[in-house]
């Protein structure tokens, strides 16, 4: 939650990673790498001031954070766009070949546990696609090293993201690979805020910079995972084209949009019926669970985020004190889409191209499944619904 970063008691206190990324950036011999998550570019400006809240700043932080002294700075939002090729292509399988559904989304590390937790019975349901981070992760450590001259040990991979579980997520063994992990360290946007502060650089004089190449480019499509609906969004996108066998079909999902506590829609593609539901906060999940469950509701694909308002208002973002400041950090992300020239995830020429070159060329590969999917863990022998202090402490052991 909001507290995780600033609890006032320090009772719960997020490990920063702010020291060693320094120490990386200081050793002549790494190469610091940063990707920076959707949601981060609507927020930072409110911590940073002198921008419009929901402003998007991603192009001053870029220089921002290349006078920090990140010699590279990526878009998660070009692995946003690869998990909707892996993420909608496991979705029509599953539709086609009558696999398990409703197919739930995988992107939100906090949700995911929430169901490796709660409701173990439903990890088949999960997508098997990793996140836009772990994905980002596998693409930088694969293609990285030659790309950009670096022996693999050298270089560093830093996440900065709005939220605390992304920490957690980074960490888990599963995401690594040669005993290295994929994501090295994660900040969240306060703490590249406090990175920024902490040298004095007034961030809203600075001219503005564009994401590095190749992995910095993204579609309107990526951008928007970070509100709430804009998975499911940017899923539709990609899902209903590929069914209609229709460039021209449209791209605006407006049913997905805004903060309802559950927002669903039942879509006529090519004669298919597709039931579509997104839901956002534990609270809600856990409600709409307990309906598919009983039979009482029933969906093909739902996209599930932990945080009211998705990754907006996520644990590592700016606490405001706006009651709307959820929407305007969304609008933000949705005005950005807009002024894209390319909205679909699957006319992402780079994605593509990272494809060819790296991952079996298209997405189902089998090296798309090695790299790019995951599998999930029952945990629910770590919930004691009558001791929740001995369950963390369980877990701690793990
Ligand atoms: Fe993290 Fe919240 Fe986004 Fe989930 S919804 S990925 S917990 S910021």
């Amino acid at each position: 939650g909001q507290c995780a970063q600033v609890c006032p008691t320090g009772a719960i206190v997020a490990k920063s990673n702010i020291d060693q990324v320094w120490d990386a950036i200081y050793d002549p011999d790494k190469i610091v790498i940063a990707q920076v998550a959707p949601a981060v570019r609507v927020g930072l400006g409110e911590k940073l001031g002198g921008f419009a809240m929901g402003e998007n700043v991603a192009r001053k932080m870029v220089t921002a954070m290349k006078i920090l002294g990140f010699d590279e700075v990526y878009d998660t939002c070009f692995a946003a766009d690869m998990t909707i090729f892996e993420e909608a292509t496991e979705f029509l399988d599953r539709l086609e070949n009558n696999g398990v559904l409703p197919m739930f989304t995988s992107c939100c590390p906090g949700w995911v546990k929430f169901a490796e937790t709660y409701y173990p019975e439903l990890l088949p349901n999960i997508s098997t696609t990793r996140s836009p981070q772990a994905i980002f992760g596998s693409i930088a450590r694969k293609t990285l090293p030659a790309k950009l001259g670096v022996k693999p040990e050298n270089l560093v991979v830093v996440s900065i993201m709005p939220c605390t579980a992304k920490k957690y997520e980074a960490q888990l063994p599963k995401f690594s690979q040669d005993g290295r992990p994929d994501v090295d360290y994660v900040l969240t946007t306060n703490e590249l805020a406090q990175m920024i502060q902490s040298m004095g650089i007034q961030t809203n004089e600075l001219e503005p910079s564009a994401f590095d190449m190749p992995l910095g480019f993204s579609t309107g499509g990526g951008v928007i995972f970070g509100a709430t609906g804009g998975v499911m969004e940017a899923a539709l996108r990609f899902a209903v084209e590929k069914v209609s066998g229709n460039p021209m079909s449209p791209i605006d999902f407006k049913e997905t949009r805004g903060l309802a506590p559950r927002k669903e829609a039942t879509l006529e593609v090519a004669g298919k019926k597709l039931r579509i539901a997104v839901v956002h906060g534990l609270a809600n999940a856990r409600k709409l669970v307990e309906e598919v469950k009983a039979g009482k509701a029933a969906y093909d694909f739902v996209e599930v985020m932990a945080c009211p308002g998705g990754c907006v208002a996520g644990g590592g973002q700016p606490i405001s004190h706006d009651k709307d400041f959820r929407t305007k950090r969304a609008a933000g992300l949705y005005d950005t889409d807009k002024g894209r020239q390319v909205q679909k995830p699957q006319d992402n020429y780079w994605v593509d191209k990272c494809y060819a070159e790296s991952f079996g060329g298209r997405p189902g590969s089998h090296e798309a499944h090695t790299r790019l999917h995951t599998h999930y863990q029952n945990r629910s022998q770590l919930f004691d619904a009558k001791s929740p202090i001995l369950r963390s402490k369980k877990e701690d052991a793990l």
